[in-house]
C-alpha cells in the first residue's frame, strides 16, 4: 500500500544527519527541532500558532478541550470516518451527533448539517477525507450563524486546498477555530512513528492548546487547567522538518498517481473513480474506487500480488463501542452503503507507472469475471 522505505532511501543523508543532531544534543523531550517544527508548519499553512502534540487522536481532543467543551455537548461529524473525532469526543463526555456524507467525495454532506443543530450543539467537525476538501464555506457560514465552532480533522489532507467562492484558496487545516494534523507514517506528511499538531489563528485558542497538551502547565509545575501529557517527540520533529522541505514532490507525485489510476480506470462501468470536487485541490491520501463484489475483487487482487485496503468497513454509528449512541441500521443509507463498496488501492509517493499498469490490468481481469 506504501513504500515508506523506498520514501526514506531517497533523502536518507539527510534524515539519518537530522536523527543523529537530536541524538548528539540528547534533548529528546521539547527539543528545539520541536518548536522549529512548529514555526515551519505554521508557515507552510499560513496560519499563526501551531502546537505540536503526540497524535491526531490527541490533537483532537485537545482541541476540544481548548474549545472548553463539556460533558453532553454535541458536537457534529461525518459518520463515514475514521473513529478518532468520536473517540476523543467519548472520551470527554461529548456527544457525537453523526452526520451523513456524499456518496461521489465520501466528506460530510453540509446540506444534511442543519437539521441536526439542537441548542446543545456546539461545534462542527469538518473531515477532509481521503485527501481532498469538504465544502467547507457554506459549513463556516452554518456555524457562524449557529455560534458553532469548526474544528477541521485534516489528518488526511495536509497540503490540500479550499476555494472560497470569492476566489480565495486557503489550505485545509487553516479555516475552522481549530484544526488537527497527524504525521502517522502513511498520511500525506509522515514520521517515524507518531506525531500530530494543532493548528488556529487564535490566539486564546493557541494558548490554551499548548498549556493542555502539557499539562494544563502555565509557568512549570503551575497547573492552570486540566491538560494530559501529548508531546511531539523531537526525533519525529526532526525527521518532519527534513521531509516538510519535500511537501511540494510528495504532493505532485501523489496527484500524478491519482491521475493516472483516473485515467486509467475511468472507463470502465463497473467501478466508479473517485470525484475531484472542483474547489479543492485533490492530494490523493488515498485512492478509493466503488465497486460491487467488492469482496471478491479484493480477494481477485490479493491474489495476484496487489494489496488493497476497506476505509472503512462500518460506519461509526454501527460500530459496536459507538452503539449506545442510539442509531441504527438506515439511519445513514449513504454512508452505509459505502462501507460495501469502497476499496483503497496502492498510492504513495514512490509508485511507478509499471506498478499501477499492473495493478490496473489485475483490476480489470478481475472485474471482467464478475
Ligand atoms: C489518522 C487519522 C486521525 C488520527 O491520527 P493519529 O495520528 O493516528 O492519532 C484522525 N482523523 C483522521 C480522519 C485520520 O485519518
Amino acid at each position: 500500500m506504501v513504500d515508506l522505505e523506498g520514501q526514506y532511501l531517497k533523502i536518507k543523508d539527510e534524515i539519518d544527519l537530522a536523527i543523529q543532531e537530536v541524538i548528539n544534543a540528547s534533548a529528546f523531550i521539547n527539543g528545539i527541532p520541536v518548536e522549529s517544527f512548529g514555526n515551519e508548519l505554521a508557515q507552510y499553512l499560513d496560519v499563526k500558532y501551531v502546537i505540536p502534540c503526540a497524535n491526531g487522536t490527541d490533537a483532537l481532543q485537545i482541541a476540544y478541550m481548548a474549545l472548553g467543551l463539556k460533558p453532553n455537548d454535541e458536537i457534529l461529524m461525518p459518520v463515514f470516518n475514521y473513529v478518532a473525532s468520536s473517540e476523543a469526543a467519548a472520551l470527554l463526555g461529548l456527544k457525537s451527533v453523526f452526520v451523513d456524507v456524499w456518496e461521489d467525495s465520501f466528506n460530510i454532506n453540509e446540506n444534511l448539517i442543519q437539521k441536526k443543530i439542537t441548542t446543545a450543539t456546539k461545534a462542527i467537525v469538518v473531515v477532509h477525507l481521503f485527501g481532498q476538501s469538504a465544502n467547507i464555506e457554506p459549513i463556516i457560514k452554518i456555524a457562524q450563524q449557529f455560534g458553532l465552532k469548526v474544528i477541521e480533522d485534516n489528518a488526511q489532507s495536509l497540503g490540500s486546498d479550499y476555494k472560497f467562492s470569492t476566489g480565495v484558496r486557503k489550505k485545509t487545516g487553516t479555516m475552522g477555530d481549530i484544526n488537527i494534523h497527524s504525521f502517522f507514517p502513511t498520511k500525506n506528511l509522515g514520521c517515524f512513528g507518531d506525531g500530530g499538531a494543532i493548528s488556529t489563528n487564535d490566539p486564546v485558542l493557541a494558548h490554551r492548546a499548548k498549556m493542555i497538551s502539557s499539562h494544563g502547565q502555565g509557568q512549570k509545575y503551575s497547573y492552570e487547567l486540566i491538560g494530559c501529557n501529548s508531546r511531539l517527540d523531537t526525533l519525529q520533529a526532526a525527521i518532519l522538518r527534513v521531509k516538510l522541505r519535500y511537501m511540494k514532490n510528495y504532493l505532485q507525485c501523489r496527484k500524478e498517481a491519482g491521475q493516472y489510476y483516473n485515467e486509467k480506470l475511468q472507463d470502465n462501468q463497473k467501478i466508479i473513480t473517485p470525484r475531484e470536487n472542483e474547489w479543492t485541490y485533490h492530494s490523493f491520501n488515498q485512492y478509493i474506487i466503488r465497486v460491487k463484489s467488492r469482496d471478491r475483487i479484493k480477494d481477485s487482487l490479493k491474489k495476484d500480488g496487489v494489496p488493497t485496503m476497506i476505509y472503512y468497513p462500518s460506519p461509526l454509528h454501527l460500530q459496536k463501542a459507538y452503539l449506545y449512541l442510539g442509531y441504527s441500521v438506515g439511519d445513514f443509507p449513504v454512508a452505509e452503503r459505502l462501507c460495501q463498496e469502497v476499496l483503497a488501492l496502492p498510492i504513495h509517493t514512490e509508485m511507478t507507472r509499471e506498478q499501477q499498469d499492473y495493478i490496473v490490468t489485475s483490476l480489470n481481469q478481475s472485474l471482467d469475471t464478475l
